[in-house]
């Protein structure tokens, strides 16, 4: 990786200071424990990336740029009945966008099964593992509780040549699903419940993703994973604090391997386990089990819909790797678990979208003003971005008649109102002064029209009588601009625990999370490609759907984030 003189200063520069795991890298790597630094990003695909998994990804990749070292990619696929191609493809994607480029081919836990089964039937002769036909509640009266150690399953004891046989039945289908399990020997007495002859290997007759209908019998995630690592030569195997007290069986599995089973060109140093405090985001879901449910249930639209804390779903919400990369820095690495306020992943977006985002001009909900001393048609020039001219420039056609926003005019008002008021004037963004003299109102009484003059020697300069005026509001030509259907987006949740107190987070929806409305927009906007992002001044930042924009006719722009933050008004 050819950054890593960069980011390496960057990582560790004092707005991001070293963290535990960084500064046992570096040591391991000072002390030549290891020579280069190798990690991985292992999702189950079991459903899509959520915002949690970006924090693991970011560190993952992060310290393998700094480092100089590696990152594979592996999927965790133990479990077929839940797993699917469909997210496999997905989580690849998205890792794509966020711009991490993993090591070498995808991995999958999969490619082992071969090498997982001979070490199974290795620890078999070795003693070390045993075929209980225990029912799984028998299982889990044996175990024993926190407080009482557990008893050894009456079949501990069989000898090594009747485990091996019935291993090899086990794969072979003599026995139907759940009949019997294969189970480490370690300690029925461990104070620690993972270490109580854990089950390595089950019965379930499943199509497997990648291995099709080759196996019947599927490793367990403690099983495979320590395992997966090894072979991968994995030096650091970052994992979140649930792991933490599997931590010892991690390291049981591997010392147990045999010598010979590590290829001569992976490392010789054994992978170690490190764990951090997962992320938790409040407002926010993150769990790939409760965001599935609330695709299952159509709550929302597929896993991507924009209002989803799914990579995917930010990505069609305006979310830009940028901005997610610097929220994961943002919340640092640590042992300690701790909910973070999404106002800091909003803020990450802002300033993201504040800097790199083209200007444009939209009006929601429209009144139309009259220019009663202008009939022609001229255009006007406007910046693409106020502090960038490596943005193209906008052309604004300027018309008798335009649109500003309704909420931008009134008859009368005080002097904190800086907008339009009858006689009073205001400056158009990028255009001239007006001032309002008149206004038309329809049978019920509302304003349908506003008359104004233009002051045509106010274009980019203060108007002859030097009184600057005190407002600035958008507008669009009423004859020139092309009407867009926009999607205003909220927060998905209205609690910040979601389903905490309710029981249930389909209960916690924030019904008024999506609303859909037509807008009209200047005309450059007819050229904004998929996916490029836009602040509406005045109005928030919008991006140009995905999916919607073209090659159909209309056009689709969902609001990633509003300007300032009205939650805590
Ligand atoms: P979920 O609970 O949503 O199903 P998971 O941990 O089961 O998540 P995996 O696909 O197994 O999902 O996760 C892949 C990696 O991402 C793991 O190393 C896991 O520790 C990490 N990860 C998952 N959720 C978070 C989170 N909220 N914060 C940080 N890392 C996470
Ligand atoms: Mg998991």
């Amino acid at each position: 990786m050819t950054e890593s003189k960069e980011t390496k200063s960057d990582f560790l520069s004092e707005e991001n200071p070293t963290h535990f795991i960084a500064q046992n890298i570096e040591k391991s790597l000072s002390d030549g424990l290891i020579k280069t630094l190798v990690t991985r990003f292992p999702p189950e695909p079991n459903g899509y990336l959520h915002i949690g998994h970006s924090k693991a990804i970011h560190l993952n990749f992060s310290l393998a740029e700094t480092f100089n070292g590696k990152c594979n990619l592996r999927f965790d696929d133990t479990n077929p009945e839940k797993e699917d191609e469909l997210y496999v493809n997905a989580i690849k994607e998205d890792i794509n966008w966020l711009g991490y480029k993993w090591h070498g081919p995808v991995h999958f836990s999969s490619d082992y099964f071969n090498k997982l089964y001979d070490y199974a039937v290795f620890l078999i002769e070795k003693g070390l593992a045993y075929v209980c036909d225990l029912t799984p509640e028998e299982a889990r009266e044996y175990r024993g509780t926190l407080t009482e150690p557990g008893r050894n399953s009456p079949y501990r004891e069989r000898s090594i040549a009747e485990n091996k046989s019935l291993f090899a039945d086990m794969r072979a289908g003599v026995f139907p699903d759940g009949h019997c399990v294969l189970r480490a020997k370690i300690d029925m007495a461990s104070g620690n419940m993972n270490m109580r002859d854990p089950i390595i290997y089950r019965i379930r007759r499943e199509t497997h993703h990648q291995s099709g209908d080759e196996w019947i019998i599927y490793p367990t995630y403690d099983f495979t994973h320590g395992q997966s690592d090894a072979l991968e030569g994995i030096t650091h195997s970052i994992c979140t604090l649930e792991f933490d007290d599997h931590r010892p069986l991690y390291d049981w599995f591997i010392e147990h391997l045999p010598e010979d089973w590590l290829p001569a060109s992976v490392s010789t140093t054994r992978p170690h386990q490190y764990e951090f405090a997962r992320l938790n985001i409040n407002y926010t879901v993150t769990s790939k089990r409760k965001l599935k449910l609330l695709v299952d249930e159509n709550i929302v639209d597929g896993w991507d819909d924009p209002r989803m804390p799914t990579i995917a779903g930010m990505r069609r919400r305006g979310f830009t790797p940028n901005s997610i990369r610097n929220f994961c820095d943002s919340v640092g690495v640590s042992r300690s678990l701790s909910t973070v306020d999404v106002g800091m992943l909003e803020h990450a977006l802002r300033s993201d979208l504040d800097k790199n985002s083209s200007r444009a001009m939209a009006v929601l909900n429209p009144l139309k003003v009259i220019i009663t001393n202008f009939n022609q048609e001229e255009l006007l020039t406007a910046p693409g971005h106020p502090q960038r001219d490596d943005f193209a420039t906008r052309e604004l056609p300027w018309t008798q008649e335009i649109f500003i926003d309704k909420d931008d005019f009134r008859e009368s008002a005080n002097k904190k109102y800086k907008r339009l008021v009858l006689g009073k004037k205001v400056r158009l963004r990028n255009a001239y002064v007006i001032i309002a003299h008149d206004v038309v109102k329809n049978e019920q009484g509302e304003i349908i029209e506003v008359h104004c003059k233009y002051d045509a020697d106010t274009l980019g300069k203060m108007p002859a009588d030097g009184i600057k005026p005190k407002g600035v509001i958008q507008w669009v030509s009423a004859t020139k601009s092309l009407k867009a259907k926009i999607r205003l987006y909220d927060r998905l949740f209205k609690v910040a625990k979601p389903g905490e107190e309710s029981g249930n987070i389909i209960d916690d929806i924030n019904p008024d999370s999506c609303q859909e409305m037509t807008a009209w927009v200047e005309p450059s906007l007819n050229n904004a490609v998929n996916e490029q992002i836009f602040q509406f001044e005045r109005e928030g930042y919008f991006i140009a759907d995905r999916y919607l924009h073209k090659p159909t006719t209309e056009l689709v722009f969902n609001r990633a984030i509003a300007l300032k933050d009205n939650w805590g008004d």
